[in-house]
């Protein structure tokens, strides 16, 4: 019991009060912006990008949120500063095309008939499609002491029976794409997509391998997408509570 209590003290509450305003860590990278008009090599600069997230022509540059793994490598490339990472993390978007971005990022404005379902509970089934377990636990760390997803009535469960629609990690191998089918429609309806990470928005660095079988995002529309490489914890909830309209 004593050395409980003394462990306690030690940790402290661990609990982040206000995840709507907490903000990760220095270092982490966040919403980039390129300066088009800095000297740089920008066809060198782009050939470093491992997912061809960056791109610079006729005066005009982007990165594709979707497949950016912000690994940063660009930014190392550039001599004069002509790409930067901010550490704004509220990166989530609900139409694939904001995800590609220049300094500015459009807001996740909630629909009705989402708060609606959804604004009190909802409730979540995970499935790794091929996902090298980074964003699943960034996932996993989402319901912990820390960051307490819970609290908004947001949480994971362990049958799709009992979800309202799933959450996609891994750029969904040939071998999973069955397993998602079937997971997707065990849910009740109405039931909703969201993916996260690079490889699952877009197949990422794998979006070129032939053992990867995305025809499920044909068929089916994400309601929610959420980058990183892993997404962080801060970014995925902040997405899902804008997404369902929470306060
Ligand atoms: S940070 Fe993103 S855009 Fe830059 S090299 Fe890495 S993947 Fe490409």
């Amino acid at each position: 019991m004593l050395e409980t209590l003394k462990t306690l003290g030690l940790q402290k509450n661990q609990l982040i009060k206000d995840i709507r305003t907490a903000t990760p860590k220095d270092g982490f990278r966040g919403l980039p912006s390129i300066d088009i008009n800095a000297d740089e090599n920008w066809q060198e600069c782009m050939s470093v990008c491992p997912t061809g997230a960056l791109k610079v022509a006729d005066g005009e540059a982007s990165i594709d949120l979707g497949k950016c793994t912000l690994c940063g490598e660009c930014a190392r490339y550039c001599k004069n500063d002509g790409i930067k990472f901010s550490k704004f993390h509220k990166l989530g978007a609900v139409n694939r095309e904001d995800l590609i971005v220049n300094g500015e990022l459009n807001p996740i404005k909630c629909k009705e008939e989402i708060k609606k379902f959804f604004g009190k509970s909802l409730k979540l089934r995970q499935v790794s499609a091929g996902g090298c377990n980074s964003c699943e636990m960034e996932l996993n760390a989402c319901s912990n002491a820390n960051f307490d997803m819970g609290r908004y009535g947001v949480d994971f469960v362990a049958s799709p029976r009992h979800a309202d629609g799933v959450v996609i990690t891994g750029p969904v191998t040939k071998n999973m794409a069955k397993a998602l089918e079937d997971t997707y429609f065990a849910c009740a309806e109405p039931r909703i997509v969201i993916v996260v990470g690079a490889c699952a928005i877009s197949g990422g660095v794998f979006q070129d391998s032939e053992e990867i079988d995305r025809s499920f995002f044909e068929r089916h529309k994400p309601d929610l997408y959420i980058p990183g490489c892993p997404a962080h914890p801060l970014t995925i909830i902040n997405a899902i509570l804008d997404f369902i309209g929470a306060k």
